[in-house]
């Protein structure tokens, strides 16, 4: 299909100094957890982003020096030519398609805690980062850096620049945002000095102009320099020549770097999950860039919809359309839009699965694209799959594994029925999507159904709860079984073990709840699954009307949502609907009227007055048909294969769920020996000499 001349304007070419980006779509720099010790990985995963139309392409941070080291957070570097072959990899895959590459070159200052390099961290006053999240906590304090310090962080970055060019790099970042080093020189919270780097907004501003001076210099102007800049904080604060802090900056600033990249300081409004924020959230703090510079500009903020990215180049907010979250959740958004596939475009839904993965220290996942961190280990290509399939499948549950598997068999070429229990299709999103926040989500149903139902190979059933008996008569030569799991009552034993299953009156899951159960209140939601259903039960109970307490053996509520990016905003949102809560405590009884509790340290017991009880605990799999159709004659029924997949088969997020469908649905009547799982060697190179 041509593309909408609506769109147009987002495939205009742009100069970015002394380079031509081809379109506007710019993937900004992002973590993909693949250090230099998973170059081909790292090579295939930016790559397949080039090959989706992204007119640039940057790596994640990028380290200068061993002075900024953050492990166990995945990170890469260029501290010496050992580095580069892995960094060209990724720009040949890149090149490959036409795409520029970029490198973010990072100093993390008093951010990075060095605790594999154990140098000292290095910090414009000494000002350390008093984190308060297990992981990034430590006892060691930066050091003032001294004038040497500050000129050998820049010939670091200048250092770092020529083994960029020679690694293949088009764009070179300074990175001035989220609390790294040349963002403490520019705020006063952290820039205690009286030297030239030091007191009025024009001091603060010195050490990036330096560093990007620097970085131009030691590549001849070759390659295009780039400015990543955190916009919040200073634009929030008054200055005396300008409207704020950020217009001087920018004012000083710009006509040093070939291209400004903005975001927001801290990664809760940086990467914020759609539950609590819009797309496009970051605009009413960037937009007045551009009116102060001349440079091309790119900004992020979950852009999905063209129409909002065009409104973004026409109304002269941003020149380049940014995609972190966007491109990984689909590569292929800039071809769909110029192809007028809008349709086919796997919207992000918001949910920082991908960012847990960072905190995670592991390679990137994602809930709508399983194949993101598998483009090389797997083979998996988002858009391709291999077609070599006769025969006919049958998938049992219409949930996010079954959806994904049947799509992905659809795709192989099998006929596909989808069978289904209820009126409509989306499993466990029926319930989850209509939870207070998280609307978004049920784009992992539509964007699955919509293509389903373009294919004439694949047959929807809804409304079709099948037993083992209908499945042995229905004549597939593959069932797929992802019939879902469930929650259970089970209580919290001292031993961080679920424990009995209690039986009271009023105790419900989520399962009930997605059942239609009827709470009465005052409610207790008790959360020791910790990630968001607890307190999404706990705002929608309040949405009722319901008084609610939400209590958790946790630290805090929802604590594995300090992953995600949103754990400090279910605090605000709990604070908002008047939901209390208490934390490091566990329920021990429940009589219908009265809720008896304990400290999980001391176990000193509590009581506080409920009429119901949620329990948000223990999730199993399991399916009773599988194990029916298990027990029965299956080649008799002339079914060659049976499968158990998604929450039947184990519990988790639904970027668990669609994954273990894809997986399924890719290797289905494929044998073992050819299915291929890489192992990414890194580069050995001649190492000997320690890179300081
Ligand atoms: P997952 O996350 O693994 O996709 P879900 O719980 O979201 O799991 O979805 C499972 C779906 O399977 C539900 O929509 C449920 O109605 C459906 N289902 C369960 N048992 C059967 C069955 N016997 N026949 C057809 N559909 C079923
Ligand atoms: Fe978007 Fe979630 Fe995928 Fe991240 S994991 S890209 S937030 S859909």
């Amino acid at each position: 299909m041509p593309r909408n001349p609506r769109y147009d304007p987002l495939f205009e070419p742009v100069r970015i100094g002394p380079k031509v980006a081809k379109n506007r779509f710019f993937q900004v720099p992002h973590a993909s957890g693949m250090t230099n010790a998973a170059p081909h990985a790292r090579a295939a995963f930016r790559g397949m982003k080039a090959e989706g139309g992204w007119a640039a392409v940057c790596t994640g941070i990028c380290s200068v020096h061993p002075s900024s080291d953050d492990n166990p957070f995945p990170y890469a570097t260029l501290w010496d030519d050992c580095d580069i072959p892995a960094h060209q990899l990724m720009t040949d895959a890149v090149h490959a398609h036409g795409a520029l590459a970029g490198v973010e070159l990072w100093h993390g200052g008093a951010a990075t805690a060095n605790r594999s390099t154990r140098w000292p961290a290095l910090s414009p006053s000494g000002v350390p980062w008093m984190a308060t999240h297990t992981g990034f906590m430590t006892s060691a304090r930066p050091r003032v850096m001294d004038a040497e310090d500050i000129r050998n962080v820049i010939r670091w970055h200048a250092d770092a620049a020529v083994r960029a060019e020679r690694a293949g790099f088009d764009l070179l970042y300074i990175y001035a945002g989220m609390g790294y080093l040349p963002y403490q020189f520019m705020l006063a919270d952290y820039n205690r000095r009286t030297d030239a780097y030091g007191g009025s907004v024009r001091n603060r501003v010195r050490f990036t102009e330096e560093l990007i001076d620097a970085v131009r210099e030691a590549t001849g102007g070759r390659c295009a320099v780039a400015l990543r800049m955190s916009m919040q904080e200073l634009r929030a604060r008054p200055s005396d020549v300008a409207e704020s802090e950020g217009h001087e900056v920018i004012g000083y600033l710009k006509d040093a770097p070939d291209l400004f990249d903005l975001k927001m300081d801290y990664s809760p409004t940086d990467c914020a999950v759609s539950r609590y924020t819009p797309e496009g959230s970051h605009e009413p703090v960037v937009d007045f860039v551009k009116t102060i510079t001349d440079k091309p500009v790119v900004g992020v903020g979950r852009f999905t919809s063209p129409d909002t990215m065009v409104s973004m180049i026409r109304r002269g907010v941003l020149d380049f359309i940014g995609g972190a979250r966007p491109s990984i959740a689909d590569p292929f958004l800039p071809n769909k839009i110029d192809e007028g596939r809008e349709a086919d475009i796997r919207e992000c839904i918001g949910c920082n699965i991908c960012i847990s993965s960072w905190h995670d220290g592991v390679w990137v996942r994602c809930t709508q694209n399983p194949t993101a961190g598998e483009e090389w280990r797997r083979g998996w290509h988002p858009e391709v799959v291999r077609r070599d399939s006769e025969g006919q499948v049958l998938v049992v549950g219409g949930g996010p594994a079954g959806l994904e598997a049947a799509l992905t068999l659809g795709r192989r070429g099998y006929s596909v029925a989808l069978a289904e229990a209820e009126r409509d299709f989306g499993g466990r999103l029926r319930f989850e999507s209509a939870l207070p926040g998280l609307k978004a989500w049920n784009r992992v149903t539509e964007y699955r159904l919509g293509q389903l139902r373009q294919m004439a190979n694949v047959s929807l059933y809804p409304e079709s709860p099948l037993s083992a008996r209908d499945v042995l008569d229905f004549g597939a030569s593959h069932v797929v079984i992802a019939t879902g799991g469930r929650w259970l009552p089970a209580l919290y034993r001292d031993s961080e073990l679920p424990g009995d299953l209690l039986d009271a009156p009023r105790v419900y899951t989520p399962t009930d709840l997605a059942r239609g159960a009827e709470v009465e209140g005052p409610v207790a939601v008790f959360d020791y699954d910790n990630y968001y259903m607890g307190s999404a039960v706990a705002e929608a109970m309040a949405a009722k009307g319901h008084a609610v307490t939400y209590i958790t053996p946790a630290g805090a509520a929802a604590a594995w949502g300090i992953m995600t990016n949103e754990q400090s905003l279910v605090h605000a949102s709990f604070l908002k609907r008047g939901i209390g809560y208490r934390t490091l405590e566990r329920v021990t009884g429940f009589d219908g009227e009265t809720l008896a509790l304990a400290q999980i340290f001391t176990g000193e017991a509590r009581q506080i007055p409920a009429r119901s009880l949620i329990i948000v605990g223990q999730r199993i799999g399991g399916s009773d048909l599988h194990a029916d159709l298990q027990a029965s004659d299956l080649a008799a029924a002339g079914i060659a294969t049976l499968h158990l997949t998604g929450d039947a088969n184990a519990p988790g997020a639904i970027a668990h769920a669609v994954y273990q469908g894809h997986r399924t649905a890719r290797e289905l009547g494929v044998p073992a020996a050819e299915v291929h799982v890489g192992r990414d060697i890194p580069w050995l190179g001649s190492n000997l000499r320690a890179a300081e």
